[in-house]
Protein backbone atom coordinates (compact mmCIF):
# COMPACT_ATOMS: atom_id res chain seq x y z
CA UNK A 1 0.00 0.00 0.00
CA UNK A 2 1.75 3.73 -0.72
CA UNK A 3 0.24 6.45 1.66
CA UNK A 4 0.28 10.09 1.40
CA UNK A 5 -0.42 13.25 3.21
CA UNK A 6 -2.99 14.77 1.18
CA UNK A 7 -5.32 14.00 -1.89
CA UNK A 8 -5.45 16.89 -4.24
CA UNK A 9 -8.69 17.16 -6.35
CA UNK A 10 -7.87 19.86 -9.22
CA UNK A 11 -10.92 21.41 -10.15
CA UNK A 12 -11.04 22.94 -13.45
CA UNK A 13 -13.92 25.68 -12.84
CA UNK A 14 -14.03 27.01 -16.65
CA UNK A 15 -12.24 26.87 -19.67
CA UNK A 16 -12.59 30.82 -20.22
CA UNK A 17 -9.20 32.60 -20.13
CA UNK A 18 -7.94 35.81 -20.79
CA UNK A 19 -4.64 34.40 -22.07
CA UNK A 20 -4.25 32.66 -25.81
CA UNK A 21 -1.12 30.07 -24.51
CA UNK A 22 -0.26 27.92 -27.71
CA UNK A 23 -0.30 24.76 -25.91
CA UNK A 24 -3.00 25.22 -23.83
CA UNK A 25 -5.33 22.20 -23.41
CA UNK A 26 -8.26 23.85 -20.99
CA UNK A 27 -10.73 22.78 -23.88
CA UNK A 28 -12.68 19.78 -22.96
CA UNK A 29 -14.08 17.41 -25.68
CA UNK A 30 -18.07 18.46 -26.56
CA UNK A 31 -17.52 21.14 -24.22
CA UNK A 32 -20.30 23.93 -24.15
CA UNK A 33 -19.17 26.91 -21.96
CA UNK A 34 -23.51 27.41 -21.28
CA UNK A 35 -23.04 24.15 -19.18
CA UNK A 36 -19.94 25.31 -16.95
CA UNK A 37 -21.58 24.50 -13.44
CA UNK A 38 -20.64 28.22 -12.76
CA UNK A 39 -23.80 29.26 -14.28
CA UNK A 40 -26.12 27.43 -13.25
CA UNK A 41 -27.18 28.73 -9.56
CA UNK A 42 -26.22 26.63 -6.59
CA UNK A 43 -24.45 23.78 -9.09
CA UNK A 44 -20.84 24.40 -7.73
CA UNK A 45 -22.28 24.44 -4.04
CA UNK A 46 -24.03 20.96 -5.01
CA UNK A 47 -20.82 19.54 -6.59
CA UNK A 48 -18.42 20.42 -3.88
CA UNK A 49 -21.16 18.67 -1.28
CA UNK A 50 -20.66 15.47 -3.03
CA UNK A 51 -16.87 15.59 -3.27
CA UNK A 52 -16.69 16.26 0.48
CA UNK A 53 -19.20 13.23 1.27
CA UNK A 54 -17.21 11.20 -0.57
CA UNK A 55 -13.61 12.49 0.02
CA UNK A 56 -13.64 13.75 3.31
CA UNK A 57 -14.95 10.23 4.69
CA UNK A 58 -14.30 6.90 4.62
CA UNK A 59 -13.92 5.84 1.27
CA UNK A 60 -11.84 3.14 -0.82
CA UNK A 61 -9.20 5.59 -2.26
CA UNK A 62 -9.25 6.75 0.94
CA UNK A 63 -8.07 3.03 2.08
CA UNK A 64 -5.40 2.90 -0.41
CA UNK A 65 -3.57 5.83 -0.42
CA UNK A 66 -4.08 6.65 3.02
CA UNK A 67 -4.64 10.71 2.99
CA UNK A 68 -5.67 12.52 6.31
CA UNK A 69 -6.55 15.51 4.51
CA UNK A 70 -8.22 16.78 0.77
CA UNK A 71 -6.94 19.66 -0.82
CA UNK A 72 -9.54 21.44 -3.64
CA UNK A 73 -6.82 23.34 -5.95
CA UNK A 74 -9.05 25.55 -8.30
CA UNK A 75 -8.27 25.77 -12.21
CA UNK A 76 -8.95 27.09 -15.32
CA UNK A 77 -8.61 28.37 -17.96
CA UNK A 78 -8.02 31.30 -15.39
CA UNK A 79 -10.80 30.62 -12.36
CA UNK A 80 -10.02 34.62 -11.40
CA UNK A 81 -11.91 35.44 -14.16
CA UNK A 82 -15.08 34.55 -12.75
CA UNK A 83 -14.99 36.85 -10.13
CA UNK A 84 -17.28 36.58 -7.29
CA UNK A 85 -18.29 32.93 -8.64
CA UNK A 86 -14.95 32.17 -7.94
CA UNK A 87 -14.22 33.55 -4.23
CA UNK A 88 -17.77 31.53 -3.55
CA UNK A 89 -16.61 28.50 -4.32
CA UNK A 90 -13.67 28.61 -2.35
CA UNK A 91 -14.72 29.92 0.50
CA UNK A 92 -17.49 27.29 0.26
CA UNK A 93 -14.64 24.84 0.01
CA UNK A 94 -13.62 25.53 3.13
CA UNK A 95 -16.49 25.43 4.45
CA UNK A 96 -16.63 22.04 3.56
CA UNK A 97 -13.44 20.77 5.39
CA UNK A 98 -11.22 20.92 2.07
CA UNK A 99 -7.95 22.86 2.06
CA UNK A 100 -7.77 25.14 -0.65
CA UNK A 101 -5.45 26.66 -3.58
CA UNK A 102 -5.37 28.52 -6.65
CA UNK A 103 -3.33 28.20 -10.27
CA UNK A 104 -3.67 31.08 -11.63
CA UNK A 105 -1.89 33.30 -14.77
CA UNK A 106 -1.92 35.97 -12.18
CA UNK A 107 -3.34 38.49 -14.17
CA UNK A 108 -6.35 39.46 -11.73
CA UNK A 109 -4.25 39.44 -8.82
CA UNK A 110 -3.67 42.63 -7.12
CA UNK A 111 -2.93 43.47 -3.48
CA UNK A 112 -6.51 44.22 -2.55
CA UNK A 113 -8.23 40.05 -3.87
CA UNK A 114 -4.60 38.29 -2.59
CA UNK A 115 -5.08 40.12 0.59
CA UNK A 116 -8.89 38.46 1.15
CA UNK A 117 -7.52 35.28 -0.01
CA UNK A 118 -4.07 34.76 0.62
CA UNK A 119 -5.09 33.41 4.23
CA UNK A 120 -7.62 30.62 2.78
CA UNK A 121 -4.66 29.68 -0.34
CA UNK A 122 -2.70 26.95 1.64
CA UNK A 123 -0.85 26.93 -1.78
CA UNK A 124 -0.53 29.95 -4.45
CA UNK A 125 0.09 28.44 -7.72
CA UNK A 126 1.08 30.56 -10.66
CA UNK A 127 2.08 29.91 -13.91
CA UNK A 128 4.79 31.50 -15.79
CA UNK A 129 6.89 31.03 -18.65
CA UNK A 130 9.16 33.63 -19.50
CA UNK A 131 10.54 36.76 -18.49
CA UNK A 132 10.95 37.77 -21.83
CA UNK A 133 7.82 40.13 -23.73
CA UNK A 134 9.16 38.37 -27.38
CA UNK A 135 8.70 34.99 -25.73
CA UNK A 136 6.02 35.37 -23.62
CA UNK A 137 4.32 37.12 -27.03
CA UNK A 138 5.32 33.81 -29.00
CA UNK A 139 3.78 31.68 -26.57
CA UNK A 140 0.69 33.47 -26.55
CA UNK A 141 0.72 34.07 -22.80
CA UNK A 142 -0.82 36.88 -23.07
CA UNK A 143 -4.04 39.19 -23.64
CA UNK A 144 -5.43 40.57 -26.64
CA UNK A 145 -4.12 43.83 -25.51
CA UNK A 146 -0.68 42.07 -25.35
CA UNK A 147 -0.82 42.39 -21.69
CA UNK A 148 1.02 39.34 -19.74
CA UNK A 149 2.98 39.16 -16.12
CA UNK A 150 5.91 40.66 -15.73
CA UNK A 151 8.66 39.65 -13.92
CA UNK A 152 8.03 42.77 -11.37
CA UNK A 153 4.20 41.97 -10.77
CA UNK A 154 4.88 38.20 -10.46
CA UNK A 155 8.24 39.47 -7.85
CA UNK A 156 5.32 41.85 -5.56
CA UNK A 157 2.55 39.64 -5.84
CA UNK A 158 5.04 36.49 -4.49
CA UNK A 159 6.42 38.51 -1.52
CA UNK A 160 2.99 39.82 -0.64
CA UNK A 161 1.71 36.37 -0.49
CA UNK A 162 4.88 35.43 1.76
CA UNK A 163 4.05 38.28 3.94
CA UNK A 164 -0.01 37.75 3.75
CA UNK A 165 0.69 33.75 4.70
CA UNK A 166 3.99 32.90 5.92
CA UNK A 167 2.63 28.92 6.37
CA UNK A 168 1.42 29.19 2.89
CA UNK A 169 3.62 27.70 -0.62
CA UNK A 170 3.90 29.67 -3.56
CA UNK A 171 4.64 27.38 -6.37
CA UNK A 172 5.42 28.72 -9.87
CA UNK A 173 4.58 26.43 -12.99
CA UNK A 174 6.61 26.65 -15.90
CA UNK A 175 5.53 24.77 -19.41
CA UNK A 176 8.76 24.05 -21.12
CA UNK A 177 8.02 24.40 -24.96
CA UNK A 178 9.70 25.00 -28.28
CA UNK A 179 9.80 29.20 -27.47
CA UNK A 180 11.30 29.09 -23.78
CA UNK A 181 13.38 25.62 -23.32
CA UNK A 182 16.38 27.76 -24.17
CA UNK A 183 16.03 30.36 -21.22
CA UNK A 184 17.68 30.89 -18.21
CA UNK A 185 15.57 32.00 -15.34
CA UNK A 186 17.98 30.97 -12.44
CA UNK A 187 18.10 34.11 -10.97
CA UNK A 188 13.96 34.71 -10.89
CA UNK A 189 14.14 31.69 -8.67
CA UNK A 190 16.76 33.08 -6.44
CA UNK A 191 14.82 36.19 -6.07
CA UNK A 192 11.32 35.08 -5.14
CA UNK A 193 12.44 31.33 -3.73
CA UNK A 194 9.31 29.41 -4.69
CA UNK A 195 8.65 26.34 -2.25
CA UNK A 196 8.12 24.70 -5.45
CA UNK A 197 9.26 25.54 -8.85
CA UNK A 198 7.64 22.66 -11.62
CA UNK A 199 8.97 22.60 -14.51
CA UNK A 200 6.37 20.80 -16.45
CA UNK A 201 7.20 19.05 -20.55
CA UNK A 202 4.56 20.61 -22.71
CA UNK A 203 2.05 17.87 -23.69
CA UNK A 204 1.08 16.30 -26.91
CA UNK A 205 -2.59 17.15 -26.63
CA UNK A 206 -3.74 20.00 -28.99
CA UNK A 207 -0.95 22.26 -30.47
CA UNK A 208 1.91 19.81 -31.55
CA UNK A 209 3.95 22.75 -33.09
CA UNK A 210 5.08 23.55 -29.23
CA UNK A 211 6.10 19.95 -28.40
CA UNK A 212 10.27 19.68 -27.24
CA UNK A 213 12.36 17.24 -27.79
CA UNK A 214 13.81 14.57 -24.76
CA UNK A 215 17.00 16.61 -24.72
CA UNK A 216 15.55 20.11 -24.74
CA UNK A 217 13.43 19.60 -21.92
CA UNK A 218 16.18 17.79 -20.17
CA UNK A 219 18.56 20.61 -20.82
CA UNK A 220 16.32 23.43 -19.27
CA UNK A 221 15.62 21.13 -16.11
CA UNK A 222 19.36 20.51 -16.03
CA UNK A 223 20.06 24.23 -16.32
CA UNK A 224 17.79 25.23 -13.38
CA UNK A 225 18.36 22.08 -11.07
CA UNK A 226 21.29 23.92 -9.27
CA UNK A 227 18.18 25.91 -7.40
CA UNK A 228 18.11 22.33 -5.32
CA UNK A 229 14.81 21.00 -4.29
CA UNK A 230 12.78 23.63 -5.06
CA UNK A 231 13.17 22.17 -8.66
CA UNK A 232 10.21 19.62 -9.42
CA UNK A 233 9.97 17.97 -12.91
CA UNK A 234 7.29 16.87 -14.97
CA UNK A 235 7.18 14.92 -17.99
CA UNK A 236 5.13 13.52 -20.21
CA UNK A 237 4.70 10.01 -18.30
CA UNK A 238 4.64 11.33 -14.97
CA UNK A 239 1.58 13.37 -15.80
CA UNK A 240 -0.41 10.57 -16.94
CA UNK A 241 -3.41 9.24 -15.04
CA UNK A 242 -1.41 10.83 -12.06
CA UNK A 243 -4.28 13.48 -11.18
CA UNK A 244 -7.56 13.63 -10.16
CA UNK A 245 -9.14 16.45 -12.41
CA UNK A 246 -12.52 17.52 -12.78
CA UNK A 247 -13.79 19.66 -15.44
CA UNK A 248 -15.76 22.76 -15.62
CA UNK A 249 -19.67 20.74 -16.24
CA UNK A 250 -18.22 18.79 -12.95
CA UNK A 251 -16.92 15.05 -14.74
CA UNK A 252 -13.95 13.74 -14.14
CA UNK A 253 -11.60 13.13 -16.71
CA UNK A 254 -8.12 12.18 -17.89
CA UNK A 255 -5.62 12.85 -20.66
CA UNK A 256 -6.01 10.30 -23.11
CA UNK A 257 -3.01 8.00 -23.46
CA UNK A 258 -2.84 7.92 -27.06
CA UNK A 259 -2.60 12.07 -26.62
CA UNK A 260 -5.46 12.52 -28.22
CA UNK A 261 -7.83 14.59 -25.95
CA UNK A 262 -9.41 13.64 -23.01
CA UNK A 263 -11.35 10.50 -20.96
CA UNK A 264 -14.68 11.44 -19.73
CA UNK A 265 -16.37 10.46 -17.11
CA UNK A 266 -20.65 10.98 -16.53
CA UNK A 267 -21.26 14.54 -14.73
CA UNK A 268 -20.67 13.88 -11.01
CA UNK A 269 -24.34 14.81 -10.48
CA UNK A 270 -25.72 13.00 -12.07
CA UNK A 271 -24.08 9.11 -11.17
CA UNK A 272 -22.51 10.58 -7.88
CA UNK A 273 -18.84 10.07 -7.17
CA UNK A 274 -17.84 6.71 -6.68
CA UNK A 275 -19.41 5.65 -9.97
CA UNK A 276 -18.11 8.79 -12.33
CA UNK A 277 -14.76 7.71 -10.35
CA UNK A 278 -14.60 4.31 -12.08
CA UNK A 279 -15.52 5.55 -15.73
CA UNK A 280 -11.88 7.08 -16.13
CA UNK A 281 -8.22 5.91 -15.61
CA UNK A 282 -6.83 6.52 -12.48
CA UNK A 283 -3.45 5.40 -10.80
CA UNK A 284 -3.38 6.02 -7.32
CA UNK A 285 0.55 4.29 -7.00
CA UNK A 286 1.36 7.15 -9.72
CA UNK A 287 -0.74 9.88 -8.02
CA UNK A 288 1.31 8.21 -4.67
CA UNK A 289 5.00 8.70 -6.49
CA UNK A 290 4.24 12.43 -7.98
CA UNK A 291 3.39 13.58 -3.98
CA UNK A 292 6.18 11.34 -2.81
CA UNK A 293 9.24 12.51 -4.44
CA UNK A 294 8.74 16.26 -2.89
CA UNK A 295 8.76 17.34 0.51
CA UNK A 296 4.71 17.61 1.69
CA UNK A 297 5.25 21.70 2.71
CA UNK A 298 6.39 22.16 -1.00
CA UNK A 299 3.27 20.04 -2.57
S1 LIG B 1 -3.01 30.89 -18.94
FE1 LIG B 1 -3.48 28.72 -18.65
S2 LIG B 1 -5.64 28.52 -19.15
FE2 LIG B 1 -4.96 30.48 -19.96
S3 LIG B 1 -4.45 30.05 -22.10
FE3 LIG B 1 -2.57 29.86 -20.87
S4 LIG B 1 -2.45 27.67 -20.34
FE4 LIG B 1 -4.55 28.10 -21.03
Amino acid sequence: MTTLDQLVINFHMTESCNYRCGYCYATWNDHSSERELHRHSGEVERLLDSLADYFLNPNPLQQALGYRSVRLNFAGGEPMLLGDRFVTALNQAQACGFETSIITNGHFLDETNLAAMAPQLSVLGISYDSMKAETVRQIGRQDRKGRGLSRERLTRLALLYRALNPEGVLKINTVVNTFNWQEDMRDLGIQIRPDKWKLLRVLPVHDHSLVISDSQYRAFVERHAELGPMIVEEDNQDMRQSYLMIDPEGRFYQNDEAGKGYILSSPIRQVGVESALTQIPFDPEAFARRYQLIPLQAV
